[in-house]
């Protein structure tokens, strides 16, 4: 595969698109575009596809399943050594060693236990994990994260917030959120405004710590994430296409 292959052309100029909207966007929230990250999420996608994103312009990978990420690291770091590799999905504790040794940002960090796992086995391989904590801002059962959708209970996070910042392997940058879809994106404004909210109050209670990083917004709906304070936005769809399940 080279540059002229048609898929990546393509994903170049799907790139292009969405830099255009994250700079009019930015522009929009009174942002410097530069302060925005765009992660392509790669879940489910063959590696053939990834290396036509990575010819295509692309370093930075988000992806869901630890084994599946690993298998294509492996295959990928030969001809590309310099790739960076996010965890943006719900992780389960066991598998939090595969997280810890070889991805170089956890998005998804939702809980005490799992942090408390991530820091044995970071000590272990002698590494650090810039980590986001995962917020629950809608209230849905199903989403993962620290229940935050009631401002006026933010107090009751707390206790557990202190615990994983007592994790020394983890240096916690910031909040991460992934609110219901929705096909008309301005339904979603109010939990991305919630997230900024509750970053502000973190740094007002925690300000030893720094909650700089905002992960929100995929395909459907980066551009008002990005309206909103958005540091890094996660998009699959829009760059590689449909994920076939
Ligand atoms: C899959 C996924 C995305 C990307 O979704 P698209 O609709 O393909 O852009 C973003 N964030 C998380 C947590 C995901 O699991």
């Amino acid at each position: 595969m080279d540059s002229t292959n048609p898929l990546s052309l393509q994903i170049k100029e799907n790139i292009e698109t969405i830099q255009e909207q994250i700079a009019a966007a930015a522009k929009r929230g009174g942002r410097d575009a530069g302060d925005v990250k765009l992660i392509t999420v790669s879940k489910k996608k063959s590696v053939e596809v990834l290396r036509a994103a990575v010819q295509a312009g692309i370093t930075l990978f988000g992806e869901n399943y630890p084994e599946e990420t690993v298998g294509k690291m492996d295959i990928l770091k030969q001809e590309y050594p310099d790739l960076t590799w996010h965890m943006i999905g719900h992780l389960q504790s066991r598998k939090a060693r595969l997280v810890a040794e070889r991805f170089d940002m956890m998005h998804s960090l939702d809980s005490v236990r799992l942090a408390g796992k991530l820091g044995i086995a970071l000590v272990e391989c002698g590494r650090y994990l810039p980590v986001l904590l995962e917020m629950n801002v809608s209230g849905e059962e199903s989403k993962g994260g620290w229940a935050a959708w009631d401002e006026k209970h933010w107090e009751l996070l707390v206790p557990e917030i202190e615990q994983v910042l007592a994790v020394n392997a983890l240096i916690v940058k910031g909040l991460m959120a992934m609110p219901p879809l929705s096909a008309d994106a301005e339904k979603t404004r109010p939990y991305f405004c919630r997230l900024r909210k509750l970053q502000e109050w973190l740094g007002k209670r925690f300000s030893q710590t720094e909650w700089g990083e905002l992960s929100m917004g995929t395909s459907m709906d980066f551009e008002v994430a990005i309206e909103e304070g958005a540091t890094f936005v996660r998009i699959g769809t829009a760059i590689l296409g449909a994920r076939a399940y």
